[in-house]
């Protein structure tokens, strides 16, 4: 199968194309570099009998950036990116109601400080405490439910309540090396000016410059013959009426276009993850690489 070829920063990437059972999926690899200067903390669930409070998480002791930490941060970069880019996105896809450029707010009863966010950009409207802001399908015997708007570009690549998406995400690895340190606050005792036994362990970091590995897969096409870059259609009705106006024919274009205008962009702004960012931790380096 031939390679997908895409532009990164004005050179050529090849993006390779791969068949997994009647699955075909093209991969990218990412890697994470957590910033000079900053550290890296993702906190493991508290298992009160393994783990002390303040532990990183962690796969076979080895600090791990978990999938769905860094489908969160892409999540929202994905909206800001829709929100920032909205006029030239709506010209390149032929567009005409903005509402369906614009991302959802992911939860079916947002919170006020959310329905705040519809004027921010968001889609989403309260009327008759109606809520169509977010994207669900629905589908029985006879009938597919679905907001008027459909699924949005969002969703379209990370999936939505009963429909999934176009990505797919592993976990992050570090390489070889002594990624961990405890940022252990030591309390002094004054009169011997020693460490008081029982010293409190605050947290693990991960340690600046560390570089984590990864990789996010497009399935580039589905058994039910669903392909990235059309809009679905399930029985007679079109899921993604955001992609039915564009004029673009060629798919391999199609796909190009989608993942240099909107995926590798959001990827690339990925600059924060994890917790305790009030402290100056998540700095991230984010990049996209070639093998
Ligand atoms: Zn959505």
């Amino acid at each position: 199968m031939s390679n997908l070829k895409v532009l990164l920063d004005n050179k050529e990437l090849n993006l390779s194309q791969t068949k997994e059972g009647n699955v075909e999926i093209v991969s990218i690899n990412v890697s994470i570099t957590v910033e000079d200067g900053s550290f890296l903390h993702i906190g493991a669930a508290p298992s009160p009998l393994t783990e002390k409070k303040g532990s990183v998480f962690k796969v076979d002791r080895t600090p791990v950036i978990p999938a769905t930490s860094f489908k969160g941060a892409l999540r929202n970069q994905m909206e800001l990116l829709l929100i920032k880019e909205k006029d030239n996105l709506k010209t390149l896809f032929a567009i005409l109601d903005d509402n369906l450029i614009k991302p959802c707010i992911p939860a079916p009863n947002p919170a006020k400080s959310e329905q705040e966010l519809f004027s921010f950009g968001y889609r989403g409207k309260i009327e008759d405490k109606k809520y169509t802001g977010h994207c669900e399908i629905q589908v029985d015997e006879n009938n597919v439910n679905i907001s008027e708007l459909g699924i949005c570009p969002v969703c379209y690549f990370m999936g939505a309540t009963g429909i999934m998406g176009f990505l797919r995400f592993s976990n992050y690895y570090p390489g070889e090396g002594d990624w961990l340190v405890d940022q252990t606050n030591i309390r002094i005792d004054r009169k011997t000016n020693t460490a008081a036994q029982r010293a409190k362990v605050d947290g693990e970091q991960v340690k600046p410059n560390t570089k984590f590995a990864g990789t996010i897969e497009i399935i580039n096409k589905t058994p039910q013959g669903f392909e990235f870059g059309q809009p679905r259609k399930i029985g007679e009705k079109t899921i993604d009426p955001w992609l039915e106006k564009w004029t673009e024919q060629d798919i391999n274009n199609r796909k190009k276009t989608l993942i240099e205008k909107i995926l590798f962009p959001a990827i690339q702004n990925i600059k924060l993850l994890g917790g305790q960012k009030s402290r100056g931790a998540g700095k991230v380096k984010v990049e996209i690489r070639n093998t």
